[in-house]
């Protein structure tokens, strides 16, 4: 077996522990019919792994409970009631009567309850699939005798290397950062969501390894390099020697750069850069506050909604976003208001559908449900008491959008008034900028928003055509493209000239080659995963706008990325000095 498995840099640091595979599907169950004097041991064999299987539910939702609060439990209360719900239990039984064994019987009925709750009208239904995929495969896991893969047993301090297909957010809840050192995923790419959230949760994390799950056995020992986007198996303890010196070496150099966390972003030809930090959890919001940044630049508060039984009603948001607001205390913070649906969290039971990136998704399913977009715009404008919050709305294409929004914003705050409850009204609203159609028609919001921040995980997905979480296309999701580069051009032109401020929160802002770039292109605002902004300051500080002018124009016009990167790489080590660039990969 090849030893060393290639994927993609999602989240860096490198780390050394056993492998522990996660299959998280619903096995293949064997037809078995029993005889007519086995169905009442059968049927006790059922009530057992019911049993048992209720067990281990109730140590996971324990363990969700400790690791990621009582809203993310409350997801295995549903679980427990259903392995408890008599109809359910007496179809399976029913089966057995019929002389199907315990594993077939109750495979069937799951099958078909999966099916009837997916074509539910109701929406609650729809949302309980993944619960009763869930139930499916674990009592599957007792009455088989299968390998019980959960994650929750690992104990403390192992150091495990998670090798899994995709992380489910039930499977996310779960994680105990003390026991998982690391991820490893077959699917997924830089800009997919769990790459997104492991950077955001730091800890080390390599995606896209596309067959690692069905390479290893489990148990293996092995370092999960994941600063260069490699896994690799059973070192030697030469290697091993080498990752630690590389190690060491990244820790050291991280050292170095953290002498800039607190140093201002300013350019040799003195310009001062404006650097935020992307949230994605409140409760990173301490850390991230922490970094060096001034303010948040985008909090995505889908991640509010992983692995969750139902919305977060106005309440609990409300302390989510007053929670950032107070850690980031005299500086913003832009929230972005849901962006779900599609590659993004499939909450809500929504349909699932044919082409979900161009779907009924984000901003287009918030203004469609009113009612769950007012809570969260209630829970902002109360939050926007104890600071400076501002509302941005995802994946807009047109002002139409906006203009409906900000009716609903209105309506929002006339409820509270009417409730009585205290709130500020004067909320600066601004858009992401992440379709090419919003980016080429820019001027047509001037007047209407307050700020625009470019998305630029979208912002290549939808120019290029090419799906950000496709493992196979990862090679051509090439941010520097030039059609990329020059709608950049476009939205800040139109920015400045309409005295709009913009920002970039994608994570070209986290890469240094390409924040070179952007401030070339004239982006004077970024918003970076915090454990980029020392790397960032250090950037910023030895290079001047000059310079990044001069290397974007070349950039923008050279014929393909690849040039592209030539231009800016080249100018960028002249100016910094040769070596790894800071934090590349970070
Ligand atoms: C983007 O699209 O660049 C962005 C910042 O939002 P998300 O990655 O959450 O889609
Ligand atoms: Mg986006």
């Amino acid at each position: 077996m090849n030893r060393v498995l290639h994927g993609i840099s999602a989240s860096p640091g490198i780390v050394f522990g056993p492998v522990r595979l996660l299959r998280w599907d619903v096995p293949e169950v064997p037809h078995r019919v029993i005889a007519d004097e086995q169905v009442d041991e059968e049927i006790a064999r059922f009530r057992d792994a019911v049993a048992r299987a209720t067990t281990r539910l109730l140590q996971v939702r324990d363990r969700a409970e400790q690791h990621a609060g009582p809203e993310e439990a409350a997801i295995f209360e549903v679980q427990i009631g259903m392995l408890a719900d008599a109809a359910l239990l007496a179809e399976v039984e029913s089966y057995i009567r019929q002389n199907l064994d315990a594993d077939k019987a109750f495979d069937v009925v799951m099958l078909e309850w999966r099916q009837k709750f997916a074509r539910s009208a109701a929406p609650m239904l729809r949302e309980r699939v993944g619960d009763l995929t869930d139930v499916h495969i674990r009592v599957l896991t007792m009455l088989m005798d299968l390998p019980d893969h959960d994650p929750v047993d690992v104990p403390k301090g192992t150091n495990a290397i998670l090798v899994t297909d995709d992380l489910t957010p039930s499977i996310t809840v779960q994680l105990d950062r003390e026991a998982i050192a690391g991820i490893a995923t077959d699917s997924g790419t830089r800009t997919s969501h769990v790459a997104i959230l492991a950077r955001s949760l730091g800890i080390p994390a390599v995606v896209g390894l596309r067959d690692a799950t069905s390479r290893l056995k489990g148990g293996e020992s092995a370092v999960l390099d994941a600063s260069s986007g490699l896994l690799v198996i059973e070192p030697s303890p030469n290697e091993l020697e080498a990752f630690r010196s590389r190690a060491d070496a990244q820790a050291r150099n991280d050292a170095e750069l953290a002498r800039f966390t607190d140093v201002e972003a300013i350019t040799t030809d003195h310009v001062r850069l404006t650097l935020r930090a992307n949230v994605d959890l409140p409760e990173e919001a301490e850390a991230a506050a922490r970094s060096g940044a001034d303010g948040v630049g985008l909090m995505r508060t889908e991640f509010l909604v992983v692995g969750r039984a139902t919305m977060p009603d106005e309440e609990e948001q409300y302390r989510a976003y007053r929670r950032v607001v107070e850690a980031f205390a005299g500086h913003p913070v832009i929230v972005r208001t849901f962006d779900i649906g599609g590659d993004k969290l499939p909450v809500g039971g929504y349909p699932s559908e044919p082409n979900p990136f161009l779907g009924w998704r984000a901003i287009r399913m918030c203004l469609d449900s009113p009612d769950l977009f007012k809570v969260q715009l209630r829970a902002l404008l109360r939050a926007a008491l104890h600071g400076d919050v501002r509302i941005m709305l995802p994946l807009i294409v047109s002002v139409a959008e906006v203009r409906a929004a900000r009716a609903l914003l209105d309506e929002a705050a006339a409820e509270l008034t009417a409730a009585g409850v205290p709130f500020r009204r004067q909320v600066p609203l601004g858009v992401m900028m992440e379709t090419p159609g919003a980016a080429v028609a820019a001027d047509t919001f001037a007047g209407e928003v307050a700020f625009f921040s470019i998305g630029t995980n979208d912002l290549v997905q939808y120019t290029l055509a090419v799906d950000r979480g496709n493992v196979n296309l990862a090679s051509r999701f090439t941010a520097l493209h030039p059609a990329v580069l020059r709608l950049i051009r476009r939205i800040v032109d139109v920015a400045d000239a309409q005295g709009i401020d913009v920002a970039v929160c994608g994570e070209m802002a986290s890469q240094p080659l390409m924040a070179f770039a952007l401030i070339g292109l004239g982006v004077r605002e970024l918003s970076v995963n915090p454990r980029a902004v020392a790397a960032t300051k250090f950037l910023v500080r030895g290079i001047s706008t000059a310079l990044a002018a001069e290397a974007a124009t070349a950039a923008a016009n050279a014929r393909t990325a690849i040039d592209a990167e030539r231009e800016l790489r080249f100018r960028l080590v002249a100016a910094l000095g040769d070596g790894p660039l800071p934090g590349e990969g970070a």
